[in-house]
């Protein structure tokens, strides 16, 4: 096929996928605890049924022993063709009123800028819509070997991991394209090279043997919460940059991201500024971030007069790529003890941790992936970072130890707003990305496509 012929074809397609998006966007899959169920097994089901659709006829719904199950299938190409690995997740984030959504979320609504707007519209049901445009390019019959895994729990506790290590022979593959990220801005094609890895912790302060009475001991008995409070300004600068010696970072020479389209995308209110100092490419993705998620403390609604003896807060720290867990973890309690105010005393526990991930660049499949883009686009890629972690890819790497990673997605990060309100996803990235993965096929597959 030439690239002339699949971009006909992709453009053909769009109808028909934008009514299965519609469709999909519709059902609320939150598989998070304490949501319904049923409409997540309907998704589940309708997964099933497209992906059969579109030539996986041997797809089916895996068991695991808990939560949703992924749905997986195979269509074996000609002999002796290479394996390619499709990942996509049919589970989605909730999506409360009070994130103040300003059309129904379970709607899939086109406005006036071209777009679709809703629930999972990009996250990561575009993905999944993206893979089954792929396929249909083929007519179900794609020229090397494609296996396909669409999970059910990405945004929660997923059971992938485990079930990876399960089956490693359902696995096995040349490369790995995993549509669940996106351009910077729309049209502007980037690949996503290096994610950073996590390692979460519960650091409580303590002071006093027991509450005290503030006007009888306040002035001279130090509180736990103005200790923490203390304890963790020393974590930053004043610019806000993470201020723990010892932490790794790395070089970021990838593409970068504009402040006003980081500010578009985070809703940062009007007159708070950007932490941190330096390209925010280089602070998003190849630096530590800390953030304090959570604290244990006394309700304003049950405060009395007295001094607190003891507050627990939860704190995040985003680890750069190449780093350790296990060391940035040493090096974040270290500096908690050592910088404990007053005396303060200071217990750290470690809750969990997620590794970086580094993209191998110079193999034959990431050499076809950035041709696809360049064909796709009209322009060639740049390489951006995710700021977040994929524990799974890791994973994925430990049973296909030789495999590629493609990484990128329809959910560009100026606009599409995933996990936020106002989810969207731009039809004509979905169609780009389609005619980019059938080219990556083909090139990975069988060799240059002419134009
Ligand atoms: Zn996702």
């Amino acid at each position: 096929m030439q690239v002339q012929e699949i971009r006909a074809k992709a453009a053909g397609l769009m109808p028909s996928l934008l009514a299965d998006l519609e469709r999909l966007v519709a059902i609320p899959s939150i598989a998070f605890p304490g949501y319904p169920p049923e409409p997540v097994d309907r998704m589940a089901s309708e997964t099933l049924q497209l992906v059969r659709d579109v030539g996986f006829t041997n797809a089916r719904l895996m068991s695991v022993p808990r939560g949703y199950p992924p749905v997986y299938g195979e269509i074996p190409g000609p002999e002796g063709s290479p394996v390619v690995m499709l990942y996509a997740h049919y589970d989605v984030q909730p999506a409360p009123p009070e994130q103040g959504w300003t059309t129904d979320p379970w709607t899939a609504t086109s406005k006036d800028d071209g777009r679709i707007y809703g629930r999972g519209a990009a996250d990561d049901k575009g993905g999944l819509v993206s893979h089954l445009g792929t396929i249909r390019i083929f007519d179900g019959k794609p020229p090397c070997t494609v296996r396909l895994i669409v999970e059910g729990m990405e945004e929660t506790e997923s059971n992938l991991e485990t079930f990876v290590t399960e089956h490693p022979e359902l696995f096995g593959c040349d490369m790995f394209i995993v549509c669940d990220m996106g351009n910077l801005r729309v049209g502007e094609p980037v690949l996503t090279t290096v994610l950073r890895g996590d390692v979460a912790c519960v650091v409580t302060v303590r002071t006093l043997e027991h509450p005290l009475h503030s006007g009888v001991f306040g002035g001279a008995a130090p509180d736990a919460m103005i200790a923490l409070a203390r304890l963790l300004a020393t974590l930053h600068d004043d610019e806000g940059n993470v201020a723990i010696s010892g932490l790794t970072r790395a070089q970021w020479q990838g593409a970068d991201l504009s402040p006003e389209d980081f500010r578009a995308s985070a809703d940062i209110l009007d007159g708070v500024h950007l932490t941190g100092s330096g390209a925010l490419g280089a602070r998003l993705w190849a630096s530590p971030a800390i953030s304090a998620i959570g604290v244990d403390m006394t309700s304003i609604a049950e405060s009395s007069n007295v001094l607190i003896p003891e507050v627990r807060a939860k704190l995040l720290m985003r680890i750069a790529p190449g780093a350790e867990p296990d060391e940035e973890f040493a090096t974040l309690v270290d500096h908690l003890e050592s910088h404990a105010p007053w005396g303060a005393k200071v217990e750290i526990r470690r809750i969990d941790s997620g590794a970086p991930f580094v993209c191998k660049t110079d193999g034959p499949g990431y050499a076809a992936a950035r041709a696809a883009m360049q064909q796709a686009y009209g322009r060639s890629p740049g390489e951006a970072g995710s700021g977040g972690t994929i524990p799974l890819l890791q994973t994925l790497m430990e049973v296909a130890p030789e495999a590629e990673f493609v990484l990128w997605g329809p959910e560009d990060v100026a606009a599409a707003r995933i996990h936020s309100s106002d989810e969207s996803v731009d039809p004509a990235e979905i169609e780009r990305l389609i005619v980019a993965q059938a080219l990556l096929l083909e090139q990975f597959a069988v060799g240059p496509v002419s134009g």
